[in-house]
């Protein structure tokens, strides 16, 4: 079976890698013949999409997915016109608009931040006299790694808010979340409806990319695992989705928030390459290519940190035990996400050990 997969980023260059074993054949789209998936299928993209090299695309693979949301949904219904695509064109369309997001976790009683649509400068004061500063601003559609977000403090900066955002309208104003910590959970649900979830992941960001995760999240109660579970599996049947949900979530005093979700692999969950039974990658594979569901569970604590910016020194990475070291071919620039590192180890406290010497080896000195 050959599956075809919109985006030729990391997240693809890793599904391909556990397709292989199971005879699973790839395509990409993408414009960048040096993308991190290239050296594992066939490339198809133009940097204009032109319709021949979609359908020389759609003619190349059996079975569709996605590795990025940020996709005209026209397209992905194009090829679902033809063949199979997992996740749904109804899954993609909800998770790559925030308004669509917050009206999906609101239709399921799913808590999350109190928000206003906006469409014009006028609107942000009014969102302001409702759900009071400071605002968390952003973009409905495209927004990633913090990018097309502004957090409004004070009323005289809704100028400079405006200048900002106001060319991408519609834009929301979210009610500012006071939490103590960042999870996300990932879940895979296949073709027969069956779903599978991994244990929640502490998420640490640093200039709004993620840092690193630390999985299963530490202090977390049997009764939080089971509310988040219950709230991605609940989203899983409504879209009707097929393959891998990422929910991102805010932990607070008064339970948990969804922030956002994301209709495929994430990075938080790239620890369970190493550190789960199936990985996030593998069963993503498995949901798609209609085969059954492999195991969540968690082997032992693991930590994933990604490299960014900058390589470290693969000797010196690979010299400490149990630390896994995955690159994903990029050239080296600010900010870029150039691979990661998974560490496991029997308790916690081994973990933190083992993530202060990778952090000594990192060349940006990440404060982990
Ligand atoms: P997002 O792109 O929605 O994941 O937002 C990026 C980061 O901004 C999140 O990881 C949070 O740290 C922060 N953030 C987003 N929305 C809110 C909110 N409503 N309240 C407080 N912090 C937020």
């Amino acid at each position: 079976m050959k599956i075809g997969v919109f985006g030729g980023g990391q997240l693809g260059r890793m599904m391909a890698l556990a397709g292989y074993p199971f005879n699973l054949r790839f395509s990409f789209y993408d414009a960048a013949v040096d993308c991190p998936s290239a050296p594992l299928g066939q490339l198809f993209g133009d940097k204009h999409a032109s319709p021949e090299s979609l359908d020389a695309f759609i003619a190349s693979a059996d079975v569709f997915t996605y590795e990025f949301e940020n996709i005209p949904v026209a397209w992905v219904e194009h090829i679902a016109a033809q063949k199979p695509v997992y996740p749904s064109v109804k899954s993609l369309a909800i998770s790559q608009n925030r308004l669509n997001e917050k009206k999906l976790f609101s239709q399921l009683n799913i808590p999350a931040a109190a928000y206003h649509e906006i469409h014009c400068a006028d609107d942000l004061a009014q969102a302001a006299s409702l759900l009071g500063l400071p605002l968390v601003i952003k973009t409905t559609m495209g927004g990633y790694d913090g990018k097309g977000q502004f957090v409004l403090r004070h009323m005289n900066e809704v100028s400079q808010a405006w200048a900002e955002l106001g060319k991408a309208v519609p834009l929301i104003a979210e009610a500012f979340v006071t939490f103590q910590r960042e999870l996300s959970i990932i879940a895979v649900r296949s073709q027969t409806g069956e779903t599978r979830c991994y244990p929640l992941a502490w998420n640490t960001h640093h200039q709004g990319i993620l840092s690193h995760s630390i999985v299963p999240a530490p202090q977390v109660s049997a009764a939080t695992q089971v509310q988040a579970e219950q709230y991605i599996t609940q989203i899983l049947h409504e879209l009707n989705h097929v393959g891998v949900l990422t929910l991102e979530l805010f932990d607070t005093q008064s339970g948990l928030y969804a922030n956002e979700t994301a209709p495929r692999v994430h990075n938080s969950g790239h620890w369970s390459i190493e550190g789960a039974v199936s990985s996030q990658f593998e069963n993503h594979m498995r949901a798609v290519a209609g085969l059954p569901l492999g195991s969540t569970e968690a082997i032992r604590p693991s930590a994933m940190i990604n490299i960014i910016g900058q390589h470290p020194d693969t000797s010196a990475i690979l010299a400490i035990p149990e630390t896994h070291l995955h690159l994903y071919g990029k050239s080296e620039r600010v900010g870029r996400k150039l691979g990661h590192i998974t560490i496991t180890a029997e308790t916690y406290e081994a973990l933190q050990t083992r993530i202060a010497e990778v952090a000594a080896c990192l060349p940006n000195k990440m404060a982990l």
